[in-house]
């Protein structure tokens, strides 16, 4: 806290920087920042105490309203300071109709225009991405070789400022499934990309050496990264920091685990947000590409700037009423009662429930382990948990003081052997469960051990968790002995354990190399009857959401394009968020996303169009499925989730596959194939991408 202050009648405002101006943060801060000042302050001298010369070009807006400099500011002001909007002067507005082609194999680049009826008809993640995936990539390609494609993929609205419109998403032809692959992330990077002038990257080829990508603006450079194969993402992130000589870059990269295309690698922004699953860092780390380093200037134009303020006026003004749990814990905060009512995975998705839960949820972490939150582009829910864990008591307390200035307690591990990074981030509920209650484990710094390596090595969290509750399954009925796995034994309930494995795999090494194939290839591999410990759909192991407990996610496990997905992308509503770029976390109601979409782009879009954009998106990943070899007999669970819970009945064929029809149907899909009709492809103005769907 800072500022000039008159001890009698001073007060306290919230300040959120958007995009460069975070450089007025101060150090090592990130977030919303508090000043306190005199009571009769104006917005000019808050821009004094911050540093900002009174007529620079920023727009300044008090909760939610523009306001100019002489505005008088009140207590819990929630202000913003953004650079200018620079609405009016084009007709385009959102995006910029630039999407960067980059061809590693012989570093050359195109951009291709594909103009405004393109952005209209896929609006930007899985559209955008099933559509390059059915036009570049032939039909059987092997997912880690030269022929398919990666491709990065904000929407129409990432990077306007408004909260929760910071999201990116990655596809390829996934090597975990061998079906459409993609994964979102939030953060900064996908914000970052849009105002470098891009609204997507579609990687070709293979570069024969480690590679870098330089996006500085407008420019883009290849640069040697064989200085940089084989570290860890925090490394990574300080080299090419120091190289480049600018602090507000953004870095998208892969791990070891990437590199050692472990077929659940991710790609880690920020060291701690994700694009977690099917796999996408194998893909980067098939193409020798190491890391995207991304920087821009250039603020994404908005359309209707006072609609979009009211916007986030609107989420800041119903934080209690609408995010207060989220904004509080994050993720994980119902782990206690997902087990009363017998629905947490446990050992395996066997159990339902676990006695030890209150020690691994977001409350324990809050309470234990957690120094602050953090938050995404733009967003003033900051769900994002950060902890920070010393291995000594003296180096918690010296943290806690230098660091944090007292204003947070650190951790130690009592048996001192592990510490965490803040820099990766915490654990989200996912990781909780898949590194934690599923294993057996009530160690909650081994878990968030385990998740900071997940971040540093860059894998997946819940494919990698369930590759070991299967593993582990298999071991403890004798499928998998000592002789298989080199004398590794892989036990339920053993921290320590989990901690090695998880370095085992990203560098394959020993049982590790089998385990990074994921659960399915490894029992296909081993035999023996394991089959019937997966918990894989399409391939892809499935969230930590008990479809036996939870009716509402039994459509995404069966139908989602990517597998055992749980953010019901099956869904209109989150469909179109995907597509656009907006996160599922934020309780807008659905004429919200699109007075969202309608005040930064522009267009006259209607509820009906929105739908359409949805069902378009998830038409096009099911066709490049169809073309790969997919079919109905793919949509199915498990046999696991056949057999009952304690609390639970099992999932029988008979009610798998009303909810497959049902959900063909109002697709537009032949009922029992699951085939988009002709009439759906006309309807849908996929003709053209069809073609490539032979
Ligand atoms: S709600 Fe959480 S995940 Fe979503 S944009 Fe905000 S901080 Fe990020």
């Amino acid at each position: 806290m800072s500022g000039r202050t008159d001890s009698a009648r001073a007060i306290t405002v919230i300040v959120t920087f958007f995009a460069d101006l975070r450089r007025f943060l101060p150090r090592g801060a990130d977030g919303p920042q508090r000043y306190m000042l005199s009571g009769n302050a104006t917005i000019a001298d808050l821009l004094a105490v911050i540093g900002i010369k009174p007529d620079a070009d920023v727009t300044a807006a008090v909760d939610g309203e523009l306001a100019d400099r002489e505005t008088v500011l009140h207590e819990g002001a929630d202000v913003m300071l953004l650079s200018p909007m620079e609405g009016g002067a084009m007709d385009r507005f959102g995006y910029w109709n630039k999407i960067l082609h980059v061809n590693l194999a012989d570093r050359s680049t195109r951009i291709e225009e594909p103009g405004d009826a393109f952005f209209r008809r896929y609006a930007g993640g899985r559209g955008l991405i099933a559509h390059y995936l059915l036009k570049y990539v032939p039909k059987g390609a092997d997912p880690l070789g030269p022929d398919n494609i990666l491709v990065i993929a904000p929407g129409v609205i990432t990077g306007a400022p408004v909260p929760g419109a910071g999201r990116h998403s990655v596809g390829a032809k996934s090597p975990l499934t061998g079906g459409f692959g993609e994964s979102e992330s939030g953060g900064y990077w996908g914000a970052e990309l849009k105002r470098a002038g891009w609204d997507a990257i579609v990687f070709h080829g293979v570069s024969p050496t480690p590679v870098y990508l330089w996006i500085n603006e407008g420019q883009v450079e290849f640069r040697d990264a064989s200085h940089l194969w084989g570290k860890i993402t925090g490394e990574v992130e300080d080299l090419i920091l120091a190289e480049l000589g600018d602090k507000l870059i953004r870095i998208a990269q892969i791990g070891p685990a990437g590199e050692n295309l472990v077929r659940y690698a991710c790609i880690a922004n920020e060291l701690n947000e994700v694009a977690g699953r099917t796999g996408m860092g194998a893909v980067m780390g098939s193409k020798r590409l190491k890391a995207i380093a991304v920087r821009g200037k250039t603020p994404v134009k908005i359309a209707d700037q006072r609609g979009l303020l009211a916007m986030a006026k609107w989420v800041s003004g119903t934080m209690d009423e609408k995010h207060r749990a989220f904004h509080e814990f994050g993720t994980g905060a119902a782990m206690q009662g997902k087990s009363l009512e017998g629905g947490m995975p446990v050992l395996n998705y066997r159990l339902g429930a676990a006695d030890t839960i209150a020690k691994v949820d977001a409350i324990a972490v809050r309470d234990e382990v957690r120094v602050r939150m953090g938050a995404c582009y733009a967003c003033s829910v900051r769900c994002k948990k950060v902890v920070h864990i010393e291995e000594r008591e003296e180096a918690a307390r010296a943290a806690a003081e230098n660091v944090y200035k007292g204003r947070a307690n650190v951790a130690f591990d009592p048996l001192g052997r592990y510490s965490v990074d803040p820099r990766y981030g915490g654990p989200e509920y996912e990781s909780l469960a898949a590194l934690g209650v599923n294993l057996g484990l009530d160690d909650l710094i081994a878990i968030c051990k385990s998740n900071e390596m997940c971040n540093y090595l860059a894998m997946d969290t819940v494919s990698l968790g369930c590759t070991l509750a299967w593993a582990m399954e298999c071991f403890e009925k004798g499928i998998l002995t000592l002789e298989d796995t080199g004398g590794v034994p892989l036990r339920f309930r053993d921290a320590d354990g989990v901690i090695k494995l998880v370095e085992m795999i990203a560098y394959r090494r020993g049982i590790g190399d089998l385990l990074a194939e994921g659960s399915q290839r490894a029992a296909q591999r081993l035999g023996r009857g394991s089959e019937a410990f997966l918990t894989t759909v399409k391939g892809m192991e499935m969230a930590m959401h008990d479809p036996r407990h939870m009716p509402v996610m039994r459509a995404s496990y069966l139908l989602a394009p990517t597998g055992g997905d749980h953010m019901r992308q099956t869904s209109n509503r989150n469909g179109l968020r995907n597509q656009i770029g907006l996160c599922h976390f934020l309780a807008y109601e659905d004429d919200q996303s699109l007075q969202i979409l309608k005040t930064v782009t522009g267009w006259d879009i209607t509820p009906e169009e929105m739908v359409t954009t949805a069902h378009r998106g998830l038409t096009l990943a099911r066709l490049f499925n169809l073309r790969e070899g997919m079919s109905r007999a793919d949509d199915r669970l498990p046999a696991r989730f056949s057999d009952p819970l304690p609390k639970h009945a099992g999932l029988t064929r008979a009610q798998q596959d009303k909810i497959v029809t049902d959900y063909y149907v109002e697709q537009g899909w032949d009922a029992q194939t699951g085939v988009p009709t002709a009439e759906t492809i006309r309807a849908l103005e996929l003709e053209a991408d069809a073609v490539h769907a032979r």
